[in-house]
């Protein structure tokens, strides 16, 4: 991040550069759904007013939402606390509802002021987003609660239960007179977000457990991702059904390995989404991936320590990489290896190889040319939004290294 990026901004937008329209819905009587990239929202029409359902990230979606909305919103619920679900509530305010929210989700919003600087810094390699520190306009629940808590607003009735899956501050919400249940982020239209490499560890067990307690109650209607992504009948089942089973499954895969004593690295390779499962529509693996799953699931249960010795109290990984530069003493032998293991369909092995290289002399230009050729190979074929967006900003800041040095 350069100097300039480290100021406060509040005069650039990271969402500014996507530019999509918010599509709208009506897909039941009273309930109506807004999307817009990276968020979705819904809110439900009572005969005393609006129930509004996360908010949209950027303000100037949040503002085509606030028109369409007809009566008074008395209440805004938020499903969790990641910006996707609650950066744009500014815009609701007007009318000053009830803001509803776990017990936990201040906290979240506390903590994202604190870690500002690496915010800005894990959403430009997670989502491509400009690297610079927005100034957060957060609006704080006005009551949390923990377990389940029930209100009416005319001629319905919100059933509200707080649980631990993605985040620990998630909401899930039933309509009885509608027999539908908005899960929030439980379900996110591909293979659950239960890992994320940048991001403390989530909550598998809790998750399917989570989903099996909404299975319980055999909702009609389904809406997830925030509130504005709708299935229903037999599909929001299969929804359901395939989560918790996939969960569960690799889940137990984890657990058996933990106890087996696999390697973390060896780990991620052998967890797999169970065969009958890989096509599921709802398990793609387009956000995140089952390695992920593996590497969070291992941290939920498991402390940094891998069960090598070594790794008990290690020396800084550049001194160490130094020693073995200094043994092999020559970086075209790196250089020629990683190139023979690219050739070989082994990129990320040479990725690793090469390492040794770029930590020992992180000057090394013909290192991270040959870096950018390996992540560009890796990143080819990688149809994970996460991972695939890493891959590119590293290859990015390789090549505005190698520009700088060529002025
Ligand atoms: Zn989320």
């Amino acid at each position: 991040m350069s100097k300039e990026n480290k100021e406060q901004s509040d005069s650039v937008d990271p969402i500014n550069v996507i530019s999509f329209e918010v599509t709208f819905d009506n897909p039941i009587k009273d309930v109506h759904t807004a999307r817009a990239p990276l968020s979705s929202c819904g809110w439900i029409d009572t005969t005393e007013g609006v129930v509004l359902i996360d908010t949209l990230l950027a303000k100037r979606w949040a503002k085509q939402v606030k028109e369409r909305i007809k009566d008074k919103i008395k209440y805004l619920i938020y499903t969790h606390g990641h910006m996707d679900h609650m950066l744009a509530a500014p815009v609701f305010m007007e009318d000053n509802p009830e803001v509803i929210a776990s017990k936990y989700l201040p906290d979240r919003l506390d903590k994202y002021q604190m870690l500002a600087p690496y915010k800005a810094r894990k959403d430009a390699q997670q989502f491509g987003f400009p690297e610079i520190i927005p100034k957060l306009d957060l609006i704080y629940p006005t009551k949390t609660f923990l377990g389940d808590m029930t209100f009416s607003l005319g001629d319905k009735t919100f059933e509200l239960h707080t649980a631990r899956a993605e985040t620990d501050d998630a909401v899930w919400i039933y309509v009885p007179e509608l027999d539908a249940a908005f899960i929030g982020d439980l379900m996110i239209g591909s293979f659950p977000n239960i890992g994320n490499p940048w991001k403390p560890t989530r909550f598998a067990l809790d998750w399917a457990k989570e989903l099996e307690r909404v299975r319980e109650l055999n909702p009609k209607y389904i809406f997830y991702s925030g509130g504005g992504t709708f299935i229903e009948g037999e599909n929001a089942i299969r929804g359901i059904n395939d989560h918790i089973e996939v969960i569960r499954s690799l889940h137990d895969q984890v657990v058996d390995h933990i106890n087996k004593g696999t390697h973390i690295t060896e780990m991620i390779h052998e967890v797999k989404i169970p065969e009958h499962l890989k096509k599921s529509p709802f398990l793609q693996a387009s956000y995140s991936r089952p390695e992920f799953f593996a590497f969070n699931c291992y941290r939920w249960y498991h402390g940094y320590f891998d069960g090598n010795i070594t790794h008990l109290l290690p020396r800084p990984e550049k001194e160490v990489m130094g020693e073995l530069y200094n043994l092999i003493g020559d970086p075209e032998k790196i250089i020629k290896r990683a190139k023979e293991l690219l050739e070989q369909d082994q990129a990320q092995l040479a990725l690793e190889v090469l390492d040794v290289l770029i930590q020992a002399d992180p000057e090394n230009i013909e290192a991270k040319k040959m870096r950018i050729k390996l992540l560009e190979k890796i990143g080819k074929d990688d149809y994970c939004l996460m991972s695939r967006n890493a891959w590119v900003y590293f290859i990015n800041k390789d090549k505005d290294f190698i520009k700088s040095k060529e002025k």
